[in-house]
Parts: C-alpha cells; sequence; structure tokens
C-alpha cells in the first residue's frame, strides 16, 4: 500500500497499516508492531505538506477513535472541557460543540485536519489574543512504546503532557484528546481590500485592535486582501439563527459570496494557475488582477464557518513563525527577492498572527509572533522561492510549522526552543527505542 499526503510532496509503504476501533486494540497494534521490530507513526488527515506522518513501518490511522466521552464544566474558568477520541476531524468536532452551544476558541484555514494531527504538529489560526490548538488542549491518554495507557494533564505525568500536546506523535499515540471549548460565538468578517504601504504601516494596529486579523498577498501586487473578524455573541447582528448570516445577504449577496468563495478561491484561483502557468509572462498581470479583484464585504456568521474555508486548489507550503517585531522588514525582503529575480508565483502569501505561548515545541513558544505562509501551485517549481524565504526566515530565528515544507535539522532547531531540550529529555524516557519515529522526526529532533 502506498500511501501519499494531500499535497502530494510525501509518500511512504507502511508494512502494514492498523485502523483500531478501541484504546485496547491500539495498545495491542503498539505491542505487535514493538515485537515485530517495527516503527509505528499514527497519521491523522494526512494534511501536513511535511512528511511527519510517513513510515516504512505500522501506520495507526486513528479514524474510527472518534468518539465523544464526555463534557464537563472547567471549575477554574467555567468553560467546558471536551473529551474526544484523537482521531475525530476538526470538521466533525466543530458540529460536536455547535450542538452544544460550544466552539473551539480560535481555528485555522480548514477542518479537515484530525485533531490530534493538528495539536501534534501546532496548528493555529490568527489573532494577537489568541493562540494555537494545542494551547487549548487540557488533558489527553497517550499510548507509548509499551503498549500502557497514560493520563496526562498538568497535574499528571506533566512533562509526557507538555510533550505530547505538540510533539510530532514522538511520545507516543494519543488515544483522546480533552480541549477547552468556549461558549458559541459569532463572527463579523470583514474583508477588504488595501494599499499594502497602509497595511504594513499600521499593522500594529490592525493587529491589536482586531479579534483575529489576516492578510493575504499576491506577490509583487501593491494591494493586499485583509480579513477582520471580530468576536460577537451567536445572532447578535442577523437575529437568525446560527448559519443564516450568510444567506441574510440576499440573492445578490449570494452571487457574491459564490464570487469570493468559488471562483476567486478556488475554481478561480486554479484557472489562475493554471494561466500562469502555461504563459508565466503574464503572471505580474494575474496577481495585480486577483488583488484587486475583491470587492469588500461584511458578513456574520458561526465561528467555525468564517475561520474555515475549502481550499481545492493543491500548493505547496513552507510557513516561518517569526518575531512580530520583524515581519515587516521580513516582508520587504522577500518583496524585493520576488522583484529582483521575476520568480513565477501566481499564488497570494498569508500573514497571521499569534500571542506568545508556552507550549514548549509551538513555534510561537515565548514571542509574539507573525506567522508567514508562503505557498506555490502544485505544478510550478518551489525550491529556489521557499530556499530563499527559508534563508530570509532563518536571519530573524524564525521557526518552520512542523506540518509543513522545510529544511531545518535538530542542530538548527535546538537554538530555537528554550525548551527544546525538556522535550528531548522526556521522548527519551517515553521512547528511548525510537519506536515513533521516521526520517522527518530523525531529521528535526534528532
Ligand atoms: C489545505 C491545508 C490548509 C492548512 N491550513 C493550516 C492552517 O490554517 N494553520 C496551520 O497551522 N496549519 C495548517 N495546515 C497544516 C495542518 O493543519 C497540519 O499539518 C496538521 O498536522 C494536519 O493534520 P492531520 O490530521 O492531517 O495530521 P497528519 O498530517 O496526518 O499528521 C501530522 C502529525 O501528527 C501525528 N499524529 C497524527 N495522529 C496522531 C495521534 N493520534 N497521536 C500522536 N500523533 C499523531 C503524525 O504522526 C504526524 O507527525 C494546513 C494544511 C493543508 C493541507
Amino acid at each position: 500500500m502506498i500511501w501519499t499526503n494531500w499535497a502530494r510532496t510525501a509518500s511512504a509503504t507502511p508494512v502494514r497499516q492498523v485502523r483500531p476501533a478501541t484504546e485496547e486494540e491500539l495498545s495491542d497494534a503498539v505491542r505487535q508492531a514493538v515485537r515485530d521490530g517495527l516503527t509505528v507513526r499514527p497519521v491523522g488527515a494526512g494534511h501536513s505538506f511535511s512528511a511527519a506522518a510517513a513510515t516504512d513501518g505500522v501506520q495507526v490511522d486513528l479514524e474510527r477513535l472518534t468518539a465523544l466521552h464526555r463534557v464537563e464544566r472547567d471549575p477554574a474558568t467555567g468553560n467546558a472541557l471536551v473529551t474526544v477520541g484523537a482521531g475525530i476531524r476538526l470538521h466533525q468536532l466543530n458540529r460536536l460543540l455547535a450542538e452544544r452551544g460550544l466552539a473551539m476558541q480560535n481555528l485555522g484555514d480548514i477542518d479537515r485536519q484530525s485533531i490530534a494531527g493538528a495539536v501534534s504538529t501546532g496548528t493555529h489560526g490568527t489573532g494577537a489574543r489568541f493562540g494555537g490548538l494545542a494551547t487549548r488542549v487540557r488533558a489527553l491518554t497517550v499510548v507509548g512504546a509499551d503498549g500502557e495507557v497514560r493520563h496526562c494533564s498538568p497535574t499528571e505525568n506533566a512533562d509526557l503532557f507538555e510533550a505530547s500536546r505538540l510533539g510530532l506523535g514522538t511520545t507516543g499515540v494519543l488515544s483522546t484528546v480533552t480541549v477547552e471549548a468556549v461558549p458559541a460565538f459569532d463572527l463579523r468578517a470583514t474583508e477588504d481590500v488595501q494599499p499594502l504601504d497602509h497595511v504594513l504601516g499600521h499593522l500594529d494596529q490592525l493587529v491589536d485592535e482586531a479579534d483575529h486579523f489576516e492578510f493575504f498577498w499576491f506577490p509583487t501586487a501593491r494591494r493586499v486582501q485583509t480579513l477582520t473578524n471580530t468576536r460577537v455573541a451567536p445572532r447578535a447582528e442577523h437575529g437568525r439563527p446560527a448559519r443564516a448570516g450568510r444567506r441574510v445577504l440576499g440573492a445578490a449577496g449570494a452571487v457574491r459570496t459564490f464570487v469570493h468563495e468559488e471562483v476567486l478561491s478556488n475554481a478561480g484561483l486554479e484557472l489562475v494557475n493554471r494561466t500562469a502557468t502555461a504563459f508565466p509572462a503574464t503572471t505580474p498581470t494575474l496577481n495585480r488582477f486577483a488583488a484587486q479583484a475583491l470587492r469588500p464585504r461584511t458578513y456574520t456568521a458561526p465561528s467555525h464557518e468564517v475561520l474555515c474555508n475549502p481550499r481545492r486548489v493543491r500548493f505547496r507550503e513552507t510557513e516561518y513563525a517569526v518575531p512580530r517585531a520583524v515581519v515587516v522588514d521580513v516582508l520587504r525582503e522577500l518583496d524585493g527577492w520576488l522583484r529582483r529575480t521575476g520568480e513565477n508565483v501566481p499564488f497570494p502569501l498569508e500573514i497571521r498572527f499569534a500571542p506568545a505561548e508556552d507550549v514548549w515545541l509551538s513555534t510561537a513558544h515565548g514571542r509574539e509572533t507573525a506567522y508567514v505562509a508562503v505557498q506555490q501551485y502544485w505544478r510550478l517549481p518551489y525550491g529556489r522561492y521557499f530556499d530563499a524565504a527559508e534563508q530570509i526566515f532563518g536571519a530573524v530565528g524564525g521557526r518552520p510549522h512542523w506540518g509543513k515544507m522545510h529544511t531545518r535539522d535538530a542542530g538548527y532547531l535546538a537554538g530555537q526552543y528554550p525548551r527544546f531540550e525538556d522535550f528531548r529529555r522526556t521522548r527519551d524516557a517515553a521512547d528511548p527505542d525510537r519506536v515513533f519515529s521516521n526520517a522527518y522526526t530523525r531529521r528535526v529532533l534528532g
């Protein structure tokens, strides 16, 4: 069986694939692999661009461990603690939460990933006060190399908890994850097109005054698409049941929504990229067109519907977390490189923001962060572009997303994470024989 990831940037031929339906079956699968002298890799939705989930040993697919186990009230915050099977996909989790009047505090761009895969690679959204998914994990259970199930939280197996809530599955296989959810909320989404210089000149204000701010920038275009989402009480603005937010736009609005989401983001983006691939000289014009094509719009909808969107155009991506204080310089350098070389890039950069986080291997650990995602259409070469971007990011102490493409190794990464040695010590104790390893984890963790 040949396994490939969504982006077709990684493939592998596992000796066997198992789909445990219970925690006991999961433990047995790990024990059997160890008896057979094989390595083990859990896999979620295969949406990492890096080869994090690849294995030539036993692939453990958790698609059958998706149950909702319990919903409790956290006495400290009053929020709900929701325990689910680690293989649950984010869209399933979002639906379960919405049915109970709950929501994830923040989400990334899509909802196809498993919760375990998303937290294990440091998946994040945007918002200067709202951290990545791993920051919302309050407890988990992990099946170790000895097949034992260990409950972990800040007060029980605390180091294993820290290393497992963002650890690329190298301390064991997560079987359940407990996340802190918040009361359901809507987002008032404002999409706009603004001059690049204005956005870069007022960046702190735009980021700090919004709940969730990000922007898309088609290379060399002088205008960018800004997305500003404001948290509001459910139904406060449109006065209709949740999900009606987009429908209140009426017929004209529906056409605009279709133009935005299908023509410009999916089918239209595909057409632009195919044209740019066949006729590279058209790319600057296409980028200018794409940057201007969006018309400002505002709508209100439940949070997960605003934050997560379908992404049907296949692409490659490297993304680095850089100190927020230097992101404008980083973007100007990238702009300079793209202009000097005339590289054919008809895909936008995406720039997002996060607060400092305490998770040991979070790319936002200990510093206010800006994320710069460098994306390329899958039919076009990406090597020179990504190399140049990595050099620019590396010069400012950038940290690559664990689930995206990059060339860094443990030597570089150890210098970027103050708790790297704590992580390695905990991993050594949990998995001294490196049962849960592959070529990627050996490169990035040593
Ligand atoms: C179109 C697209 C959009 C994306 N948008 C964003 C975004 O907005 N923000 C962002 O930060 N990232 C984003 N990503 C990256 C993505 O969120 C991460 O790569 C995430 O890990 C994918 O989850 P998955 O379930 O597919 O995990 P996989 O890719 O299958 O696995 C990822 C890692 O998790 C481990 N793992 C999986 N299951 C378990 C388990 N049960 N126990 C222990 N370890 C486990 C695997 O071994 C592997 O190391 C995007 C990716 C794509 C393709």
